[in-house]
């Protein structure tokens, strides 16, 4: 049996049941997070309560809980509940639920939910890079909230996979933004790592914040500055970032190789920088 985190009890997933009036469901009206834990460590907390902590305030949404750190005292049980120790865990956070209306209520309790995942990393992909597609962002301009609205994102992923690529990087006025759940990095002719600014075209990816300081901390050069699709194919090496697939190298983008159509060796060092981060958070 899986159990999630529901409303302030612990219940079967497979039962735990949200009212149809909830305002994500009927408006999207909601904001989520996708944490990873190790070990029984949830990994880059702070990182993802101060996203959630900024997302539940750009839409008005009270927070379900007093402070933060009760937040985590409930993740630990979820976890320990579930009998796991490595995993990831999604929480979603709506405004509420009451009678269908575009306006907020004035009294209104947000709903929580917070159930475990896992996913398998894909080791073939990490050693040999992925392919990635290129596409319109047309999603709104307010990217840098995690909201639970992905419609666009959704559509995008289906179309890589369709086109049998992992991802699609989404284009505004011919600069890249990120990808459909991870964000976007090359190593510019220059040798600098290269990536969109944190505003209000991408999500800050907590992935993304953790990869930008461990390139500094090992002296490479980071440039948040948004890259051209022509900088995209005259780049020397290319990767993703996200919780959940960690760092990807990118070998293609529209069939295209990128530089030798293999990981580049900057790519392989943050990969397994990364890693010992995670190993070193998660250290009993
Ligand atoms: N951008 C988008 C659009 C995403 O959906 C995600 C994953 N949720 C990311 C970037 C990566 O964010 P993070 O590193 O915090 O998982």
């Amino acid at each position: 049996m899986s159990i999630c985190f529901i409303n302030g009890s612990f219940e079967d997933k497979s039962s735990a049941s949200i009212s149809i009036q909830d305002r994500g469901f009927n408006f999207s009206d909601g904001v989520y997070e996708v944490m990873s834990f190790q070990k029984n460590k949830i990994i880059n907390f702070d990182k993802h309560i101060k996203r959630l902590d900024r997302s539940l305030n750009s839409l008005r949404i009270i927070k379900p809980m007093r402070n933060f750190k009760s937040l985590e005292l409930i993740i630990k049980k979820l976890i320990k509940l579930n009998h796991l120790r490595d995993g990831f865990l999604y929480l979603q956070i709506t405004r509420g639920s009451s009678s269908r209306n575009h306006l907020f209520p004035s009294l209104i309790n947000p709903n929580i939910v917070i159930f475990t995942f896992s996913i398998k990393l894909d080791v073939k992909m990490i050693k040999n890079g992925v392919n990635v597609m290129l596409s319109d962002d047309l999603r709104w301009k307010r990217c840098d909230i995690k909201s639970i609205s992905l419609l666009p994102n959704v559509l995008e992923k289906q179309n890589a996979h369709e086109n049998g690529m992992y991802e699609s990087w989404q284009k505004r006025d011919n600069l890249i933004t990120e990808g459909s759940t991870s964000n976007a990095f090359i190593v510019n002719s220059k040798n600098e790592i290269q990536t969109h600014p944190a505003n209000n075209y991408i999500l800050g990816g907590v992935t993304r914040d953790t990869v930008i300081d461990l390139a500094k901390n090992s002296k490479f050069i980071v440039k948040e500055k948004a890259f051209t699709k022509s900088e995209l194919f005259k780049c020397r090496e290319a990767f993703l970032t996200s919780t959940t697939a960690r760092i990807l190298p990118v070998i293609s983008v529209d069939n295209k190789k990128i530089f030798n159509g293999k990981p580049g060796e900057i790519t392989k060092t943050l990969i397994t920088k990364y890693n010992e981060l995670i190993k070193s958070q998660s250290h009993e």
